[in-house]
């Protein structure tokens, strides 16, 4: 038998098909690996036990039946606490919605139950998918599975460590500045952002909507895809995602990468970036060269803007989409408040952690009279010259290759007492949500200490297929380490 929590999407279901072992088996050789980690790494805020026990007994005996399966059948996935699973609790790593039962499920977790996933938990994450460490989480930091001292990344915080510790075989993220990509560098696993409106967002709750996108973390470019694939398309119930079709799951590794002419940004070459992942990305990008692969120098000129943008405009909608918690028609709520303007703001006090509250702020400075005009729609006027600056640079290249970020993950605490530090962290990832466009980052290399490092891969909008192709070569050429330490061991 081998060891279930370690294979990859496409080895387990070959096991399926092969009857090699049934569901329940490999539900409960997870549910095992977490109840041995997840108390140190914090990655699960809650544990689907039984309702997963149950669902795998049901899938055992479809099993049995025989007939096809699909891709996504006895798979155990976890998923953020952002997105609504019916009858189960969604936290959104806030005290604000600890009381919130889903009462329906998201459109992305309907679908995946349909075609066979198994749901074993929610994972932790930054206050209302803030920040870029998970030190924001109501519930506690998750810690990096390579190194327990370290932070995972954020805000997917919980699902990265979980996929790398090998306590689910993929999840499900989200990503509004890079909460997906930049997780997945810090912890060694492969995270797509998909483009704007691939995914349906009924379900996920909102946090800067015109940015927000669902999708996969995986253990390599090939489980990416299958669950991109299973996820994506147009939903009746989001009228942002796109009608346009979605190609078969074979098309997604259609395209030979060895064509493509890949584009590498001068301006990513910041001060700031570390020594190792330029090392590494520049070690990788001689490897594709050996193949052939043309790799030239594109000019994104308006890079420099991109983090000031982004965190007006993520603030900005921020700043709507969380009025509405406001004690009354969602989770938390003060007690013994006099009128309703102080249930307003007892509510809001206790049920919002600082950095949203300063979110909050900065978002409401933006759009108010006065300031909206120099903010506001200042910014909305630059997001347009960043997406320009993309089209451009895809006039002349395939893909644009860049460091995911600028460091390996860095350690808790040291940066959570200065936000425009932390805010640093999404300055290669924060683009692609202004401009729409969809990145995968994948692990390319190990520093000398140990730690993973990412490198970010962009296509235009609607071309999923060419971060795939172009994943799973890197992959052969850098044979990635996916594998935490120390939880890379097995569990007797
Ligand atoms: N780290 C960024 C922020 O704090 C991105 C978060 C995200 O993508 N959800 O806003």
């Amino acid at each position: 038998m081998p060891n279930l929590p370690f294979l990859t999407l496409a080895e387990l279901r070959s096991g399926y098909s092969r009857k090699e072992f049934q569901p329940s088996e490999v539900i409960e050789a997870h549910l095992k690996r977490i109840e041995a980690l997840n108390p140190e790494l914090n990655a699960y805020l809650e544990v689907f036990g039984d309702g997963a026990r149950d669902r795998a007994r049901a899938l055992d005996k479809k099993l049995a039946q025989g007939g096809p399966l699909g891709p996504l059948f006895g798979v155990p996935l976890a998923v953020k606490d952002v997105l609504c699973v019916e009858g189960t609790k969604t936290t959104c790593g806030s005290k604000m919605l600890e009381p919130f039962i889903a009462p329906y499920d998201a459109s992305c977790i309907r679908r995946l139950r349909d075609q066979g996933a198994v749901f074993l938990g929610k994972t932790n994450m930054d206050e209302f998918a803030m920040g870029s460490s998970t030190e924001n989480s109501a519930f506690g930091p998750t810690r990096n599975p390579f190194g327990l001292e370290r932070v995972p990344g954020g805000s997917s915080g919980g699902s990265a460590a979980a996929v790398a510790a090998h306590l689910c075989q993929a999840a499900l993220g989200s990503d509004t500045g890079g909460s997906i990509r930049q997780p997945a560098a810090f912890c060694g696993i492969v995270g797509l952002k998909p483009t704007y409106g691939r995914v349906s967002r009924y379900g996920l709750v909102a946090f800067a909507s015109s940015l927000d996108q669902i999708g996969p973390m995986t253990k390599t470019s090939e489980d990416a895809a299958i669950l991109f694939w299973a996820i994506a398309g147009h939903d009746p119930k989001d009228m942002t995602s796109s009608t346009r079709p979605v190609p078969p799951l074979e098309a997604l590794f259609g395209q030979d990468p060895r064509r493509f002419r890949l584009g590498l940004p001068k301006e990513y070459f910041v001060e700031g970036m570390d020594q190792e992942v330029r090392d590494a990305l520049l070690a990788t990008l001689a490897k594709l060269e050996g193949l052939g692969i043309q790799v030239e120098e594109v000019s994104l000129p308006h890079t420099p803007y991109a983090t000031a943008v982004y965190y007006i405009i993520a603030t900005s909608e921020a700043s709507s989409n969380l009025a509405r918690y406001d004690g009354v028609k969602y989770g938390f709520s003060a007690k013994h408040a006099d009128s309703m303007l102080e249930l307003y703001e007892r509510t809001r006090a206790a049920g919002f952690g600082l950095e949203v509250k300063r979110r909050i702020m900065l978002g409401t400075y933006a759009l108010s009279a006065g300031y909206y005009e120099a903010y506001f729609k200042k910014a909305a006027q630059v997001r347009r010259l960043i997406l320009e600056d993309f089209t451009r640079a895809f006039e002349k290249v395939d893909a644009i290759v860049s460091p995911t970020t600028p460091t390996p993950p860095f350690l808790l605490g040291e940066k959570i007492e200065d936000p425009l530090t932390m805010y640093l962290s999404d300055i290669y990832t924060n683009a692609l949500n202004l401009a729409g466009l969809p990145g995968m980052s994948l692990p390319i290399a190990r520093t000398g200490d140990g730690l993973p490092v990412g490198m970010q891969i962009i296509a235009p909008a609607f071309m999923e297929e060419r971060l795939f192709c172009l994943g799973r070569l890197i992959e052969e050429l850098t044979n990635p380490p996916i594998q935490g330490v120390p939880f890379d061991q097995p569990i007797a």
